[in-house]
């Protein structure tokens, strides 16, 4: 049975999201659109499987061609990103941190990790977070002027805190990291290296941000971001680490593994390894620059003053409204965000003093430079905007009509 003729409740709301995604501008940093090959895998029978345990050892019988899948999965990984070893099996990018710290570290550790309102993510110790309860995290923090990644304070920290682990990566930061200096100062502690490259993963896969893969021991990531995979996780790490990722895995943090969502990570992989995807990378960097300097000069200001990847952070200081308030009637007039604390914020997380911005999902319906002008226009409109619900409706049909030319990835309206 179809599912509009089991579930017509079901039906109306996928069909109402469909509708969402595909008439708004979606400019949330960390989401994207799979291509109808990785939805297609994702909602096959595979999802029918026990697989638990690894391809050549399972604890069920009948796993044969699920072996085929995942290691079709595992060496597209380890030749795309240039590991040694891949694991493929974290149920998402928190899992894959969750795992990563329990296969290098005992309960009450130290480690250190971004600060959360430097960009830092809430896998990476904070108190409300499994990690910040089981581990004893301390962190680096961004310049105070520059608001660029302060290697010194990095280095300092780390001199008096002694971590076991430090981990790199943000879900806020619009720089390049230098992956290679982060392991010079872990050596010089002794410490593990740990990158979370969650954000950036598509854009290292394509060659237009530097990896971390050769200087971070172990590198973990989730799939469905500048990636543009199914909704998951996956890890990366050197040979000598191999058996303590994969148990930490499993068993250590999960039960079987979502081999569908594995065979779209699979179908994922193969897809960012091709020159189309190198040019959707590429293309995704220069819509961002090109959108900050058209922001820039309608007098908003940008956390670093810019970006060098896919996202921007808007710094709302200077318009006496929080990221909240912003956000919210940026949805209205079609562009979805979403709050953001910023660099030594003020506000309280709930409200945020910025907005964060990014451009791999408009880039996946083709958006280019020339089109980014148009996209800060209704950005200011919006926000110069934001208690007139007129003037926002008319910039929300106004981005209607304009995206109409611009078929979102993975989405078939007439089906
Ligand atoms: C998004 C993100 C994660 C978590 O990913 P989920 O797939 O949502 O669990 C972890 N680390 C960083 C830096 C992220 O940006």
């Amino acid at each position: 049975m179809s599912l509009s003729s089991t579930d017509p409740e079901i039906t109306q709301a996928i069909s109402e999201e469909t509708i969402r995604q595909t008439r708004a501008l979606e400019m949330i940093a960390s989401e994207n659109y799979a291509s109808a090959a990785v939805l297609e895998a994702v909602g096959s029978v595979l999802t029918n499987k026990y697989s638990e345990g690894y391809p050549g050892s399972r604890y069920y019988n009948g796993n044969g061609v699920m072996d085929t899948v995942e290691r079709l999965a595992r060496e597209r990984a380890k030749s795309l990103f240039g590991a040694d070893h891949a694991n493929l099996q974290p149920h998402s990018g928190a899992q894959a941190n969750m795992a990563a710290y329990l296969a290098v570290l005992d309960p009450g550790d130290t480690v250190m990790g971004l600060k959360l309102d430097s960009g830092g993510h809430l896998t990476h110790g904070s108190p409300v977070n499994a990690s910040g309860k089981t581990y004893n995290f301390v962190s680096y923090e961004v310049d105070r002027d520059t608001h660029l990644i302060d290697y010194e304070s990095m280095r300092n920290t780390a001199k008096a805190s002694r971590p076991k682990l430090i981990i790199v990566g943000a879900t806020a930061y619009p720089r390049l990291w230098d992956f290679a200096k982060a392991r010079e100062i872990a050596d010089e502690v002794g410490a593990l290296l740990l990158a979370d490259m969650a954000h950036i993963s598509g854009l290292i896969a394509a060659g237009v941000h530097p990896t971390p893969v050769g200087h971070a021991q172990i590198t973990t990531s989730s799939t469905h971001k500048t990636l543009r995979g199914p909704r998951g996780g996956m890890i990366l790490c050197d040979r000598e680490l191999r058996r303590k990722i994969n148990s930490g895995v499993f068993p250590g943090t999960q039960g079987g593994p979502m081999m569908h969502v594995i065979a779209g990570k699979a179908v994922m992989l193969k897809e960012a390894a091709t020159n189309e995807f190198k040019e959707y990378a590429t293309q995704i960097i220069a819509n961002a620059k090109t959108l900050a300097d058209h922001l820039q000069r309608n007098d908003f200001n940008l956390v670093t003053g810019g970006t060098d990847n896919h996202l921007l952070l808007i710094d709302l200081n200077n318009r006496s409204i929080t990221g909240r308030d912003a956000a919210d009637a940026l949805e209205r007039a079609g562009i979805v965000t979403n709050f953001n604390s910023i660099p030594f914020d003020d506000k309280p997380v709930r409200e945020g003093g910025g907005i964060r911005l990014g451009t791999p999902a408009i880039t996946s319906r083709g958006l280019k430079e020339n089109h980014m002008s148009s996209i800060a226009e209704w950005i200011t409109r919006a926000l110069n905007n934001i208690q007139n619900e007129i003037e926002l409706e008319i910039v929300r049909k106004e981005i209607q009509l304009f995206l109409a030319d611009f078929p979102a990835p993975g989405i078939d309206l007439n089906t």
